[in-house]
């Protein structure tokens, strides 16, 4: 590991101002530049990653902000995804468009470029929506080049269960036959297994050819088993009136879930976050949810989905039913200021950005009524969990 590629986002905020670890951090950088870094004598490789952020301490990197299936014309936004790191350990929420590409880039804890996914304890998946997924096999099959082997666990892997029933059909169209007829509301196990055979051919090769260690055997999938809900008598309500639980706890983290309002997707989840010093609610996609707001209460930080008013008024002006539709299965930029602020958050920080373009000030409305920190997530943009 080359320490050094950690500058400058990852030198400790207060390393930078004492100096005595950046001095050390530029001259061990000269040595390791000949291997792993562009060489620039005595300088730091420059992080991409944004923020007046204290390493040292847990905080979390946006490593993508844009919401929805869709590039973006005017902003290159990557798809959402978000890091949440304690120490040298690194936590994943979501997966969206070039997830794994903007943490190889961010780095989150300074490793050579080989061992990068080294430090990957947990990814957690909000919902099954492909702005959420669509890079999530590539986090370990790419990851396997860059330092999964090197993990001295495997990376748990945490997200919604199958459905054993279909989404009902908009406004009682009649729809055509499902895909995957045998079981068309797959899981995450179901979708992971469904990869790995799909990439059998690679993963074969590459464990026979090349020696590597089985790629199964680096990554451990649960589906989460909502507490008072029997999978074989679904219910149509997607987002029943419950207390946050557990999911995940090791010596960093403990991690809570709860279901949100994401109509018609069930289930969808948002998680918490909770370290020795600080916390950070993740939203997931959902409109204003009693739900979150009892799991966010008093949180050091929210980050949350937001989608813009005005933009839905003028697109939908004309089709009330799917205006209404998207302002209650995501969050209206004119009242999530007054939310967060109701539930305590101390930060509150944007993303999953609908739609991901400019004008940035379109966000301005969000801060509304909210009295804490107010931050507009943008692509790698890190903040401490306690401002
Ligand atoms: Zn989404
Ligand atoms: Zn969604």
């Amino acid at each position: 590991m080359c320490l050094t590629s950690r500058a400058p986002y990852g030198l400790p905020r207060r390393s930078v101002l004492a100096g005595t670890l950046g001095v050390i951090g530029a001259a061990t950088l000269a040595a390791c530049s000949s291997t792993d870094e562009p060489s620039t004598p005595g300088a730091a490789t420059a992080s991409p990653v944004t923020g007046d952020v204290d390493t040292t301490r847990p905080h979390v990197i946006l490593l993508g902000t844009a919401g929805g299936p869709a590039w973006y014309a005017k902003q290159n936004a990557t798809g959402i995804s978000t890091a949440v790191v304690v120490g040298d350990a690194v936590y994943v929420v979501d997966t969206g468009d070039r997830a794994a590409e903007q943490f190889f880039r961010a780095n989150p804890t300074g490793e050579a470029p080989d061992e990068q996914f080294s430090t990957l304890r947990g990814l957690f998946v909000t919902h099954l929506h492909s702005d959420h997924t669509i890079d999530y096999f590539k986090m370990f099959n790419y990851g396997w080049w860059a330092g999964l082997q090197k993990i001295t666990r495997p990376v748990e892997v945490i997200g919604p269960g199958r459905r054993t029933s279909l989404t009902t059909a908009y406004q009682g169209s009649q729809p055509p036959p499902p895909a995957s007829p045998a079981n068309p509301m797959p899981g995450l196990t179901d979708m992971t297994n469904s990869l790995f055979d799909a990439y059998a051919t690679d993963i074969n090769d590459r464990v026979r050819d090349n020696r590597f260690t089985d790629l199964r055997s680096l990554i451990n999938v649960h589906d989460i088993a909502i507490p008072g809900f029997d999978p074989a008598i679904e219910t149509l309500e997607t987002m029943p009136d419950m207390n946050p639980f557990p999911v995940y706890e090791d010596d960093r983290v403990q991690v809570t879930a709860t279901l949100v309002n994401h109509f018609p997707v069930f289930p969808a989840f948002a998680y918490r976050f909770d370290t020795d010093d600080g916390s950070v609610v993740i939203s997931g996609d959902t409109g204003k949810s009693t739900n979150l707001a009892r799991m966010a209460a008093d949180t050091d930080l929210l980050l949350h989905e937001v989608i813009d008013t005005s933009w839905i008024d003028e697109l939908y002006a004309d089709n009330e039913a799917l205006r209404h539709h998207l302002m209650t299965s995501h969050m209206p930029s004119t009242e999530l200021g007054q939310f967060a602020d109701a539930l305590g958050a101390r930060q509150l920080a944007l993303h999953h950005l609908v739609p991901a373009e400019p004008p940035v000030e379109r966000w301005q409305r969000a801060q509304e009524n909210f009295t804490g920190t107010f931050h507009i997530g943008t692509d790698l943009a890190a903040i401490n969990l306690r401002g």
